[in-house]
């Protein structure tokens, strides 16, 4: 199998109350998971195989995109959380986020607002491009920002299945609360990595 699933940097329970083990057991250990899974069935044998999933994502349309997207969204979403961790920004991330957004909390009422107001399933993205510049976004489905030559540096997943099972319709309140367990340090990595 080209892709192996990353296993979590974190333990199923640690994230908890924000995300609990059941939601974490069914979207990284089911959803995830099959995304991978189908992803590798996919490309075998096909073009594709050589490819990374980046290229894959860039290059690809209809099943063998969506597959590879989910995959590497759902990549990026579970990294970035932890049970400790720094839950702001510092540096010149944040100076970024400051200059642009105006301010950190205007920042997070930002992604809220993407995520309450994408009507049904996907995500909402903090990207970056080549010069630097921020840029929030947010698509249906398995819409991924690579397309568009943007590089996400952080992603909240508004599909049901991440939050039904721990607040049912409560989309904002799910949205408000994962603040608590981002973990800034891997954002601002990402962050240093993409200029
Ligand atoms: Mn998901």
């Amino acid at each position: 199998m080209k892709f192996t699933q990353p296993r979590l940097p974190y333990s199923i329970d640690a994230l908890a109350p924000v995300i609990s083990p059941l939601t974490i057991d069914y979207h990284y250990g089911k959803h995830e998971k099959a995304y991978i899974d189908t992803l590798n069935s996919l490309i075998e044998g096909t073009e594709y195989e050589d490819m990374s999933m980046e290229e894959i994502i860039k290059s690809a349309d209809g099943k063998l995109f969506n597959q590879a997207s989910q995959a590497w969204n759902h990549i990026l979403y579970f990294f970035q959380f932890s049970p400790t961790g720094k839950r702001e920004p510092i540096g010149k991330l944040r100076d970024k986020i400051e200059e642009q957004f105006g301010s950190f909390d205007e920042f997070k009422k930002k992604i809220e607002d993407a995520g309450v107001t994408l009507f049904g399933s996907g995500w909402v993205w903090l990207s970056v491009d080549r010069e630097g510049s921020l840029f929030i976004t947010q698509g249906s489905n398995a819409a991924n920002p690579l397309k568009q030559g943007l590089i996400p540096i952080f992603v909240f997943d508004v599909w049901e299945h991440a939050y039904y099972l721990d607040y049912q319709n409560r989309r904002a309140e799910y949205l408000h609360k994962l603040w608590d367990i981002v973990n800034w340090d891997v954002i601002e990595a990402r962050f240093d990595e993409a200029l």
